[in-house]
């Protein structure tokens, strides 16, 4: 019999059979809480009827029409649809598949409409797997080990992580936008650089939440120096911060948006929107492919907002998000392992040191496959994978909350 690779490392050992809401069942039928929601896709819940429905429907009708070649009808509703919810003066799209296709996407638009070679990332940023999403990566070496060379042109400054820094929001802001000053006067060059690119709240580096005086210093340089500002929304979008993206938290206006995971509830479908000016600059046929806004996704996608809006599921992660927060806090008061409990909404990390204030990995994966053992899935993430980071369905409810809390404090 064949077997599945070796590089793919199983977080769970879960096989599953099925889903429903924020449970999934394995193939002996045994229930999980599953607060993983496939890495933060899975919003509306696992198989939510209104987007089965939406997809069975439109398998019926047209799965595949190559949206450079014929237009669907499910694209042009969602493309007005998502104009309701994008920041104003955002009203192009492009459609992709994934995350990493969707940020090379920013990556080429950003490049060929200020001809600049250079971007700027940030410390702890994850952007991606794909050749330049990885260049631009910097949450931990194992997402770039062993294919070199990457891509050039990438600089790298510090992102405003307090609790890294062991300073407070103010200091490590203040160091932070220094910083940014010096990569851009002596490394980058502001007339060199293209894009910033940053996570409203850093994901797999974490889950350490930016602010609003950091991005306000980035929109203020990027409008000095004429760079685009790119918001990698990827795992933020859709409300999964308990605002509808993870901008609205921090008053900044992007020149690019990148979405993908909550967009349509597990179908493949990212984009990037950004305005009529700068979309016009893309260098025709160099955006495309062959399988991006399939028209079952793009049905999916609609479903997803419809569920969003009716149950409303922005403010159900906010509500939620706080009551988690609160009661994975209470766990961690006893017990001095975890060190940190943060995030916004349903995206809340569990931070683990060893009694010398070092990042704890192994303390986190060990309580990690412990909850798993109790019925409750869970993914770790940070640089030393010492985060254990809770992202539910955003349909989840109270009880839901408590019982998650009541494994994780066995578990701990
Ligand atoms: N950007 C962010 C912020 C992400 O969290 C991810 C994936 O976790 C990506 C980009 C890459 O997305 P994908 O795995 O769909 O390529």
């Amino acid at each position: 019999m064949a077997e599945l690779s070796q590089i793919l490392k199983q977080a769970t050992g879960v096989v599953a059979a099925r889903g429903e809401g924020v449970y999934l069942y394995d193939e002996q039928d045994r229930r999980y809480l599953d607060f993983t929601a496939g890495i933060g896709v899975t919003s509306t819940g696992h198989c939510h009827p209104r987007v089965v429905e939406a997809a069975q429907q439109q398998v019926g009708k047209l799965i595949h029409a190559q949206y450079t070649t014929v237009m669907h009808r499910p694209l042009l509703t969602l493309v007005d649809r998502l104009s309701e919810v994008l920041p104003t003066g955002l009203d192009r799209m492009f459609f992709a598949n994934s995350g990493s296709e969707a940020i090379e996407a920013a990556l080429r638009l950003t490049r060929q409409a200020t001809r600049r070679p250079n971007v700027i990332v940030f410390h702890g940023g994850f952007h991606g797997r794909t050749v330049a999403a990885a260049s631009m990566t910097t949450s931990g070496t194992k997402f770039k080990g062993g294919f070199s060379p990457l891509m050039s042109g990438v600089h790298v400054s510090p992102f405003p992580d307090p609790g890294y820094f062991g300073w407070s929001v103010e200091e490590s802001t203040d160091f932070a936008l220094k910083q940014l000053d010096y990569v851009l006067q002596t490394l980058s060059q502001p007339e060199e650089t293209a894009a910033f690119f940053v996570e409203p709240v850093l994901g797999e580096g974490g889950y350490v939440p930016g602010n609003t005086r950091f991005f306000a210093g980035l929109r203020e340089r990027a409008d000095r120096y004429g760079i685009q500002l790119v918001l990698d929304e990827v795992q933020t979008g859709f409300g999964r911060t308990g605002k509808f993206w993870g901008e609205d938290h921090f008053d900044v206006r992007p020149d690019v948006l990148v979405t993908a995971k909550g967009l349509a509830s597990g179908f493949p479908l990212s984009g990037i929107a950004a305005s009529d000016e700068l979309m016009e600059k893309a260098w025709p046929g160099s955006q495309g492919g062959t399988y991006g806004a399939n028209a079952v996704a793009c049905a999916a996608a609609l479903a997803t907002l419809d569920v969003i809006e009716d149950e409303k599921l922005v403010q159900n992660s906010a509500d939620r998000g706080e009551e988690l927060r609160g009661a994975l806090a209470s766990v961690a008061s006893g017990h001095d392992q975890i060190t940190d409990v943060r995030g916004l909404g349903l995206m809340i990390g569990n931070e683990f040191r060893d009694a010398d204030g070092n990042p704890d990995g192994a303390t986190a994966g060990a309580v990690q496959q412990e909850a798993a053992k109790r019925g409750l899935l869970l993914l770790t993430c940070g640089a030393w994978s010492q985060v254990v980071r809770f992202i539910p369905a955003l349909v989840v409810n109270s009880e839901q909350v408590d019982e998650a809390a009541s494994i994780w404090s066995d578990a701990v």
